[in-house]
């Protein structure tokens, strides 16, 4: 399977289940709050977003891959490193005038994260109660997420995962093929492993 299958099963997915149950999620288009929060990918899924980059998302992510890289060298072993980075509202380098930029080429992650609840619950401050992100379509997405890695791992060996900025901006830069080489890379920055780093798998 490819990520731009698993992108369009994902969203079929998701149509039928929504249809089924009869559930409408509230998300819309100009609310973002989840755009404040952590999205981890795989390297595969990655390179399948890279060639839909305009040159200004690469500029961005040109200036915020090291930001955020230096903050999960500091942070990758904390509990709370996800909820202080969600409050501290810095957007997804994508997020462009309150829209997803790469909305057709977004990652599943992005794709599985739901409500049908009060979307000012979504916001860093409001602390959402337990179900208002919707349980099974997130679901839905980590099974093609699975399936995913394990296309990556058939393919190349290992696999590599990790947070959306950082691991876009370390392919435009140069991330070695290798696994020693991309562990090495990844150790060298301080972001290898540990509770929220990157993993090779
Ligand atoms: S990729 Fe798009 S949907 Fe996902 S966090 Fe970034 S702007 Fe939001």
């Amino acid at each position: 399977m490819t990520p731009e299958e698993a992108w369009r099963a994902l969203d079929q997915d998701l149509a039928d289940y929504l249809a089924r149950k009869g559930v409408a999620p509230s998300c819309r288009a100009g609310c973002f709050a989840c755009c404040y929060g952590l999205v981890s990918l795989s390297r595969l899924e990655a390179k399948a977003l890279l060639p839909h980059l305009t040159k200004a998302q690469k500029a961005r992510l040109l200036e915020e891959g090291p930001r955020r890289l230096a903050l999960l060298a500091q942070g990758k072993d904390q509990e709370d490193f996800p909820s202080r980075f969600f409050r501290s509202r810095t957007p997804c380098p994508l997020l462009e005038g309150g829209l997803c930029g790469v909305y057709a080429h977004r990652p599943l992650a992005c794709r599985g994260l739901l409500t049908q609840g009060d979307p000012s619950l979504c916001a860093p401050e409001a602390k959402a109660p337990k179900g208002h992100f919707l349980p099974v379509p997130w679901r839905m997405a980590r099974l093609r997420m699975e399936a995913l890695w394990e296309e990556e791992q058939r393919r190349f060996g290992f696999l590599v995962l990790g947070e959306l900025a950082g691991l876009l901006y370390l392919l435009l830069t140069g991330l070695p093929e290798d696994r020693p080489g991309v562990e090495a890379k990844l150790q060298a920055l301080g972001v290898l492993g540990g509770r929220w780093g990157f993993q090779v798998v």
